[in-house]
């Protein structure tokens, strides 16, 4: 039986923790920076955060890097 088990989307990438190249979980979350209307066009901003699948560190990195 072929397993194409694309059901979540994992990446090999470096996890500092464990010192080497593991499979991380990749996902895209919305961070809410500041809870003041003032800022709401600047209020939420995409995260993508990696999870280490061996030790379950994970990282986060801000998408928006303007
Ligand atoms: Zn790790």
């Amino acid at each position: 039986m072929a397993t194409t088990d694309n059901s979540f989307d994992g990446l090999t990438e470096h996890c500092t923790d464990c010192d080497t190249d593991t499979l991380h979980q990749v996902s895209v979350q919305i961070r809410t920076e500041s809870l003041k209307e003032e800022n709401a066009e600047f209020s939420r901003e995409p995260y993508r955060v990696a999870e280490c699948q061996r030790c379950g560190s994970r990282s986060s990195q801000r998408m928006n890097n303007a």
